[in-house]
């Protein structure tokens, strides 16, 4: 009989604890809204094109001229994907194992994005783009030190992508910091004086004048001087841009509506 209690109380104590843990795990899933608020969108007059998952590469480093996307339909797809994002109607494929396994032959990104490391514009969040769609190069301010200029070069080179998104947004940090500093002050360090040195001569124009609302026109300012730095600073790019055989396209990205503003 005690040994029979015993068993019981034992039972009871599992029973209670395993209740625990799933409560914990519902908790858990109640921060975090599950997958079912992904679905696939229903056509709209931006989405009228269901676009496909990354496609797979024949070859791990195929050559540009083989798995290419046309820029118009890769600028179609991300405009598409910012409007879902906007809708919160996400896409429910590319992200899956399955894609992780097929994507292991080798990657064919449609669009190269330059943006901005500010968390709130992830390119893929954005753009609503999944596994191996988007080669993003991202720094503050989406300024274009060598490293950057160099991953842009390699997946035109090696990854065959042909549409470039140069993406600033409203109320950047680092176009602040550059307009605050526009006048010689220091910005902090070495580093971040090299930051903001790259984007002074770009809004050297709004020198002494009150920055517009969000720091939109300095923004955009930004974000044209850094198209035609582009080709400046790499013949690669240089090159391609002016031959037609990459498409750049300067964008900004509003933090207050979810917008994505293409010029
Ligand atoms: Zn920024």
């Amino acid at each position: 009989m005690k040994n029979s209690k015993h068993l019981i109380l034992s039972l009871l104590f599992v029973l209670t604890s395993s209740c625990a843990y799933f409560e914990t795990e519902e908790e858990t899933q109640t921060v975090n809204p599950p997958a079912e608020a992904k679905t696939v969108p229903a056509p709209t007059p931006h989405n009228t094109h269901a676009q496909p998952a990354a496609h797979t590469p024949a070859h791990s480093s195929g050559h540009a001229a083989i798995h290419s996307t046309e820029p118009a339909q890769a600028l179609q797809w991300l405009k598409n994907g910012n409007t879902r994002f906007k809708k919160s109607r996400f896409r429910n494929d590319g992200a899956a194992i399955k894609d992780v396994v097929r994507l292991t032959k080798g990657q064919a990104p449609h669009s190269i994005v330059l943006s901005c490391s500010d968390s709130r514009v992830p390119p893929e969040v954005i753009f609503d783009q999944k596994l191996g769609e988007i080669f993003t190069v991202r720094t503050a301010g989406q300024v274009i030190e060598p490293s950057a200029i160099a991953s842009m070069e390699y997946a035109v080179e090696h990854l065959g992508t042909r549409n470039l998104v140069v993406m600033g947004h409203t109320n950047c940090g680092a176009v602040k910091a550059a307009f605050g500093t526009l006048d010689g002050t220091d910005a902090g360090s070495d580093n971040l004086n090299k930051l903001v040195h790259d984007i002074h001569p770009r809004i050297e124009k709004f020198k002494g004048a009150q920055p517009s609302a969000h720091f939109e026109k300095e923004g955009w300012a930004n974000v044209q001087g850094i198209i035609q730095d582009i080709s400046l600073r790499s013949k690669i790019l240089g090159a391609k841009i002016k031959s037609g055989e990459i498409k750049i396209q300067p964008a900004l990205y509003h933090l207050d509506t979810g917008i994505v503003e293409f010029k």
